[in-house]
């Protein structure tokens, strides 16, 4: 039977190309990434990890947790990433849910973690952010090469816990499958080959970095420029040394306010990637206008990896996340019953295809009221498809303000809100009304030293929206409340906003 994912990996790879470097100036070849795998491997195995057992890791990004990950491949066990913010509290409902058999901390967290673990039944062990720890003292003692465990395309590889933007964080169970057939499909979607160098300065604890990013570079053979973190200073410095960048739609926020921002500096630049948020069509143009690049958005989320792209030869349009990728069906539905709708209507967006996972970790009823009968796995985002076939999404099933009645997407007065001046950016929530059930408020984030008031923004919006759209509330605050992801967290704004229209 092979190894489902790690055998695509270990033919692709060439053992003499590079694979990873680090800014430091450390350099790992593909060989070095197959020995240094099989050692980690080995040391899992050491330390009682069995197929199927899983391998969580709260470690500060170096190319080592990257190993790590392919370890985990490799000796069958299921990879579990933890974001670096969580806290000890955080920890424990991940660390008792999951019940991994290993938990892998930075040095710091190794005595309070451990005690956690513990209790759990779970073993600790270290790794730091320059890839030393006991985990890797005990890997060095291994020999540079590893008998795979067994596992096919429907075996676990991964259990990634959701942002928890919208609620508690879920754990979907990914297979070797989900895995490999996405990396491949954007690995040629996207047109990747060994001569590429992607800078990768998203966190690896999450689908983006960890997926998206780094099993593309692998099955391609190609190369990537490891940063601890996304600095626009740095960015722009390497830009002439790589061909694309992946990022969180901030990446391109900030690059676009860099003055060193130029066509010449993206000179050897051929794709500029962005997802995990919406991206503002304002950000798309401003950074064609300073680059010549149309920035390329995609679609996904943790449950399926990446559904939708936009096309890499045809048009790239601004705000809207492209066309289901090859191998995914994607339908828009009436919410309550599943049914199709027509193209330029919105509802709600359903997916299928190997892409989707298995289900959420323990969580059987959660994981059944998600699927429809068909296999179409509900995403609980609302979009619409246009008579282009472009996918529109306009904002979460969650967000969707219901006021006297009438559906309002937040996403359409969120746009009008920041085209007015003096806006940064703006959130749109729905809080409750005595007469209508739910009211519009709006959550404003003004540019510096502008003078903007409430009525203004009335004003603005007055020609632009039906009555029933039009905010009952304006706040104005200095920032989004935003999770680790920099996704913006509506539920927040709920929970502080709720009673303003009491
Ligand atoms: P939780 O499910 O725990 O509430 P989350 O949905 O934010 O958290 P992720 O799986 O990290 O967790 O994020 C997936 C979501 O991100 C998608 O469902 C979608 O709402 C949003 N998203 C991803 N890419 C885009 C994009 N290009 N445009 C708009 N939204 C996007
Ligand atoms: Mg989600």
């Amino acid at each position: 039977m092979g190894n489902h994912m790690f055998d695509a990996i270990r033919a692709a790879a060439k053992p003499d190309a590079r694979f990873v470097e680090s800014p430091d100036g450390r350099c790992w070849s593909y060989s070095d990434m197959l020995g240094a795998s099989a050692r980690i491997a080995g040391a899992l195995e050491k330390l009682s990890v069995r197929p199927g057992d899983r391998v969580a890791v709260q470690a500060e990004k170096s190319p080592e947790v990257l190993m790590l990950y392919i370890a985990c491949l490799r000796a069958g066990a299921v990879y579990l990433p933890l974001n670096t913010a969580y806290t000890l509290a955080e920890l424990d409902y991940f660390i008792s849910d999951a019940e991994p058999r290993l938990v892998v901390v930075s040095p710091a967290a190794r005595e309070t973690v451990g005690e956690l673990a513990g209790r759990y039944g779970a073993h600790v062990e270290t790794l730091d952010a320059s890839g030393s720890g006991s985990l890797m003292d005990l890997a060095s003692d291994q020999p540079p090469d590893f008998t795979d465990a067994e596992c096919g395309p429907d075996d676990l590889a991964a259990i990634l816990y959701t942002s928890g933007t919208t609620g508690r964080s879920k754990g979907a169970m990914l297979t070797h499958d989900n895995l490999l057939s996405n990396a491949l499909a954007l690995r040629d979607y996207w047109r990747f080959t060994s001569e590429d160098r992607l800078i990768h300065a998203l966190p690896i604890f999450h689908t983006h970095g960890l997926f998206v990013a780094s099993n593309v570079v692998l099955l391609s053979g190609a190369s990537m420029i490891f940063l601890p973190k996304f600095d626009a200073d740095e960015v722009l410095r390497l830009l002439p040394r790589a061909s694309v960048l992946m990022g969180v739609p901030t990446f391109y926020v900030r690059l676009v306010q860099h003055r060193e921002l130029t066509r010449e500096t993206v000179g050897r630049m051929r794709l500029f990637i962005s997802g995990s948020a919406p991206l503002l069509a304002e950000t798309h143009e401003a950074f064609r206008r300073r680059t010549g690049h149309a920035i390329l958005e995609r679609y996904g989320m943790t449950e399926t990896n990446m559904n939708t792209s936009n096309p890499y030869d045809g048009e790239r349009i601004a705000d809207t996340v492209g066309f289901p990728l090859p191998g995914v069906e994607l339908r828009v539905t009436e919410p309550e019953t599943g049914v199709p709708l027509r193209d330029g209507e919105t509802g709600m967006i359903e997916v299928r295809g190997p892409n989707v996972f298995k289900g959420y970790w323990r969580m059987p009823e959660k994981t059944e009221a998600e699927f429809r009968s068909d296999g179409f796995f509900i995403t609980g985002d609302l979009g619409k498809i246009d008579e282009r076939g472009y996918v529109h999404i306009v904002g979460r099933g969650k967000d969707l303000i219901i006021s006297g009645g009438y559906n309002v997407y937040p996403k359409e007065i969120e746009t009008e809100i920041d085209r007015l001046d003096g806006v940064v950016e703006s959130a749109v929530i729905g809080i409750p009304h005595p007469d209508f059930g739910e009211g519009v408020a709006a959550v404003v984030v003004r540019e510096k030293g502008s003078t903007l008031e409430e009525r203004m923004i009335l004003q603005g919006l007055r020609d632009r929206l039906a009555r029933y759209k039009q905010p009952k509330a304006v706040v104005f605050v200095d920032e989004l409340p935003r999770n680790a992801m920099g996704k913006v967290q509506k539920n927040v704004l709920r929970e502080r906003y709720g009673k303003v229209l009491e």
